[in-house]
């Protein structure tokens, strides 16, 4: 079965991924845990479910930054890769920017719009 494969890693290349098929969702979020974890404004996620996505090199170091919640990243050099709550159990959700190719995952959507810093705009895409 010939499946689309996307291909990601960190600023190292320590942590190595890959995932097939589509995500089942995209979009930024605005929280405060994000931005702390990342630096940056705002983050952006693409979503699928565990089976979809397999780690190929190091594994990842966890931080559980609230009750249930597990952000992953390079031990070596830092960089911010993933998401795991209990509330999305069979979800993985990966940084876009952890991707080879993050234009492949545009934003659709924005999550916690009430964190979000005043000065930041973002033009959404139209929706698929
Ligand atoms: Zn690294
Ligand atoms: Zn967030």
């Amino acid at each position: 079965m010939s499946e689309q494969t996307h291909t990601g890693r960190c600023l190292c290349g320590a942590v190595t991924f890959e995932v097939s098929g589509p995500a089942k969702w995209t979009g930024y979020c605005h929280c405060h845990s994000c931005r702390k974890h990342t630096g940056a404004p705002v983050s952006a996620f693409a979503g699928f479910e565990r089976d979809q996505v397999r780690m190929t090199g190091q594994p990842l170091a966890r931080f559980a930054s609230s009750p249930g919640v597990q952000r992953g990243f390079c031990a070596r050099c830092g960089s911010t890769i993933s998401y795991e709550g209990e509330r999305w159990p069979s979800e993985f959700h990966v940084h876009v920017g952890a991707f080879d190719r993050p234009e492949d995952f545009a934003p659709t959507g924005q999550g916690f719009p009430e964190e979000r810093i005043a000065w930041l705009h973002l033009e959404m895409p139209a929706p698929p």
